[in-house]
């Protein structure tokens, strides 16, 4: 794709190929291990967003353009906050997304709590080489010693407890001898660095917390920064990318996988760890905290609301897997925070419909059109193409009749300069139908104008030999108004109406957008009644339209927008 973005990542990756550094692995087993692993390790605590979209596409992009793998990987190292139905969601997502986790060699889906005997291990080994200690400060204390950006911590006076110690008492926080908090273990860094990250972290700590996955078997949980990289090791994991901000996690990351291979756990060559920038979008909040605002007050309707920018609402939408790939490429991959503009977004999904997307015709505002001399009860069927580049997807067909529904915007009485479509006097085709001249209108008592008039000529007809004698330059689309099918249509826009709607401690909710939701009574192409849940349509000079995955059944479509036909925001 000419328009894809940059992506630094696939220059370092090229050049690790190049040189050979991760040729030649094999597992214990002696499983020849392919020379590119990535993964993608979310933590089963919510749904996923247009953020780990990127990260999704990017993890498992690389590997498939690298003949690489890419693991599906569950932190699941924190019990509080984490269930089986995020794990569930977030599986389905990533299925969606046109990704998959199985390759030649069998299923690569882990949960980190899986390694948690591994990881106690690792520990008592730190612990035994002395290279960790357990910690019995108080967390007020602990706080007090750890200095700040401009001030080197202290020792903790249990940095030098005797080894055996410590590792008794980590065997007994093991056995659950202690209360959360007690105790806590320590590696042995340097309380002076300038890195925080490096002022002794701790790696694990008491919780006694009920797991969804180990239940009650453990009491003591291994903190992220000691988790993380042991999970990439175990999994042969050889580019491990994350977000810019933990590029001061990184020194602590390779100090441990070092340790841990002087022990014996790990070969060489090791993991090592990319930050990228994270993606941002305009008009888009992906804080977790704050779309869960957006859902407990009912502001959006559910996680899956359409507006929402979880990979379910995105998906309820009508984005397709294609189009949030395409955009993932497009925005590249960079080591510099930006903003990406949301017209990104649906410029994607435009593109990706637009070769696909059936054609169809839907009135939104609907204006009732008169023929006056079109014979009553006469029924003409028109046809058009199912795609206007696809001859071969064939025709759709659909009659024209006496009455019709037409825009209400495609007629005034007092035409602007430029103005080409319906107004007394003037003529203007109907779509795949005939030329009509507008002869006027009727007005209710208010003045409202509630049908229009006009005359066809019969010789004008789209697709005969007469039709050519007519130079006209509006061109309106309408329905019959005896056969069209009403349907509910949602006319979605952007949730907020600040790019930026939570930048700076600003209150998002006075940002919302009041438009965002619409929901009208369109008149639909009868062929429409056959619409499928999830079917994507362009109904023309409107919008790409789907048909509701959840809302529409059988013979009763409800169309969500999932975009316009251009981008008209703030003109
Ligand atoms: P949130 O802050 O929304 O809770 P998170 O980072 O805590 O997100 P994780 O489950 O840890 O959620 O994320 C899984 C992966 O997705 C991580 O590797 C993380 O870096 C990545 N990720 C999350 N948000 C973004 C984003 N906006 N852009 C790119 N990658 C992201
Ligand atoms: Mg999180
Ligand atoms: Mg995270």
């Amino acid at each position: 794709d000419a328009t894809a973005g940059s992506n630094f990542l696939r220059g370092i990756i090229e050049a690790d190929l190049a040189s050979g550094k991760h040729a030649s692995r094999t597992t214990v087993n002696g499983t020849p291990l392919p020379p590119v692993v990535t993964r993608f390790p979310p933590e089963p605590n919510g749904y996923l967003h247009i953020g780990h979209a990127k990260s999704i596409c990017l993890n498992f992009g690389l590997a498939r353009d690298y003949g690489g793998r890419c693991t599906m990987r569950f932190d699941d190292t924190n019990p509080t906050k984490e269930e089986q139905e995020y794990v569930d969601g977030i599986l389905d997502a990533v299925k969606w997304l046109g990704f998959d986790w199985k390759d030649q060699s069998g299923e690569h889906l882990y949960f980190a709590s899986d390694y948690f005997p591994q990881m106690y291990h690792m520990a008592e080994y730190l612990i035994q080489s002395g290279h960790a200690y357990v910690d019995s400060q108080s967390a007020e204390q602990m706080a007090a010693n750890r200095g700040s950006f401009s001030e080197p911590g202290k020792n903790s006076p249990y940095r030098d407890r005797p080894a055996q110690e410590s590792l008794d008492l980590f065997r007994r926080m093991k056995a659950g001898e202690f209360k959360d908090g007690e105790h806590i273990v320590r590696v042995k860094i340097d309380m002076a660095s300038p890195n925080m990250n490096l002022r002794d972290p701790a790696i694990y700590r008491i919780r006694h917390a009920h797991h969804h996955r180990t239940g009650d078997e453990w009491c003591i949980y291994p903190m992220y920064d000691y988790a993380h990289p042991i999970e990439d090791a175990i999994e042969h994991v050889t580019h491990s990318v994350c977000t810019l901000e933990f590029q001061d996690h990184r020194p602590f990351y390779d100090w441990l996988l070092e340790r841990l291979t002087e022990g014996g756990f790990f070969k060489r060559p090791l993991p090592y760890q990319y930050e990228f920038a994270r993606l941002n979008v305009t008009y888009v909040i992906t804080s977790k905290r704050k779309l869960r605002q957006l859902v407990e007050e009912n502001i959006v309707d559910g996680w899956d609301d359409p507006r929402m920018p979880t990979i379910v609402g995105i998906r309820r939408r009508g984005f397709t897997p294609e189009s949030l790939q395409l955009f993932c490429d497009r925005t590249g991959t960079t080591k510099s925070d930006g903003w990406t503009d949301y017209g990104m977004l649906e410029a994607a999904v435009r593109d990706d419909l637009d070769p696909k997307a059936p054609r169809a015709t839907a009135v939104l505002r609907p204006l009732r059109l008169v023929i006056d001399n079109f014979p009553e009860g006469l029924s003409e069927e028109c046809s058009a193409p199912v795609h206007p580049h696809h001859p071969e997807r064939g025709h759709r067909h659909f009659p024209i009749t006496k009455e019709l529904w037409i825009e209400e915007e495609d007629f005034t009485e007092t035409p602007p300069k430029g103005y080409f479509r319906l107004y007394p006097g003037n003529k203007v085709r109907l779509r795949y139908g005939y030329v009509v001249e507008c002869t006027g209108c009727d007005k209710d008592e208010h003045g409202r104008v509630i049908a229009v008039h006009c005359n066809y000529f019969a010789d004008s007809r789209s697709g005969t030999p007469g039709a050519d004698n007519y130079k006209v330059k509006g061109n309106i689309h309408w329905v019959s108004a005896s056969h069209a099918l009403e349907a509910e249509v949602r006319l979605y826009d952007r949730l907020f109406t600040d790019p930026q709607p939570d930048a700076g401690g600003k209150d998002f909710k006075l940002a919302l957008n009041p438009k965002s939701k619409e929901v009208i009574t369109a008149y639909l192409e009868q062929g429409m009644r056959a619409a499928l849940p999830d079917e994507k349509f362009q109904f023309e000079r409107h919008g790409y339209f789907v048909a509701d995955r959840v809302d529409s059944t059988p013979g009763k479509p409800v169309f969500n927008r999932v975009v316009t036909l251009k981008d008209s925001w703030g003109k």
